[in-house]
């Protein structure tokens, strides 16, 4: 029958029409403002000592602070949510928390890496002179060793030593083993100060890398230094979006930093605000958006 093919073809023709607006429906990313984004709780490492239920607590709070200009909320917890939260512990927390321990003050400020790079460089050099005194040291410890070997194996050979060189041999070989014993805890007081030196150098890159400043030299840690530090940080990448926290110094902080890394979710930019929950560093501890953080959210709610 004539016509039937071509009836065919425009149902065809439809069908593709409804499937491109179907997958334009599907992949559209609603307006912030519009309809809440949805997140799920991921990966929650116990290392931290941070209940799974606490830390969706903590993102519950982070993500009720951007409720407030709209009064109403711009994220809802799902189990299948679009974006995938995440509680890492990685050698930035794992050096914060190794300072903390020995009361370093941990900050993100230009005087916490003043303050820090002055510690670094007394403890570098006082690293490097014990280092370098211990090497000596060792290396004198070998040679008598060497020599004292030799001369209990000559001893040996020969059958037989006197008594005074035996009694001789007898105390050498007790200092040579207090000798040993102090070359040993000598190296695990030299292997500690590296270890330090390395989270130090970990914490102060990391300020640095936010404020522009001078990179310290790493000692063995190599360089993973991540190219901005918030504690946190928001990824999209192949249609996966991803809010990964890896530092924290107390439960207010997480809530600051999650809520951070939700504004930038919303598509939201640093600002220069200090006080701002969009400031590139966390200086406050605020909980409450301040104007800028406002006027962002409003201008991208406008477009
Ligand atoms: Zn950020």
């Amino acid at each position: 029958m004539p016509g039937s093919s071509g009836r065919g073809s425009l149902r065809a023709y439809l069908l593709l029409i409804t499937l491109i607006a179907l997958v334009i429906v599907y992949y559209r990313i609603p307006k912030p403002c519009q309809e809440p984004l949805t997140y799920r709780i991921g990966t929650v490492d116990a290392r931290f000592g941070v209940s799974r239920q606490d830390f969706a607590d903590a993102a519950g709070k982070a993500a009720s602070i951007w409720r407030k200009p709209y009064a109403r909320a711009l994220f809802r917890e799902e189990p299948e949510g679009r974006i995938e939260v995440n509680l890492v512990y990685d050698y930035r927390q794992e050096a914060a928390d190794k300072l903390k321990k020995l009361h370093y003050a941990i900050g993100t400020t230009k005087d916490a890496y003043d303050d820090m790079k002055v510690r670094f460089l007394n403890l570098k050099a006082e690293y490097e002179s014990k280092n370098s005194a211990l090497a000596h040291d060792s290396n004198a410890y070998s040679r008598r060793l060497g020599a004292h070997n030799a001369e209990i194996e000559a001893g040996r050979q020969r059958g037989a030593v006197t008594e005074a060189v035996y009694k001789r041999l007898t105390a050498e070989a007790g200092e040579l083993n207090n000798i040993h014993e102090n070359l040993q805890a000598r190296r695990e007081e030299v292997t500690r100060m590296a270890d330090i030196l390395n989270s130090m150098t970990v914490v102060i890159n990391d300020i640095a890398a936010n404020l522009n400043l001078d990179l310290v030299k790493s000692y063995d840690a190599g360089n993973k230094l991540g190219s901005e530090f918030c504690g946190g940080e928001y990824v999209s990448k192949d249609g996966k979006r991803t809010i990964t926290i890896y530092q924290f110094d107390d439960s207010n902080r997480l809530v600051r930093v999650l809520a951070h890394e939700f504004g930038h979710a919303l598509g939201l930019q640093h600002n220069n605000n200090p006080k701002a929950i969009m400031y590139r560093l966390m200086q406050s501890d605020s909980l409450s958006l301040a104007p800028d953080d406002v006027a962002a959210l409003k201008e991208r709610c406008s477009e």
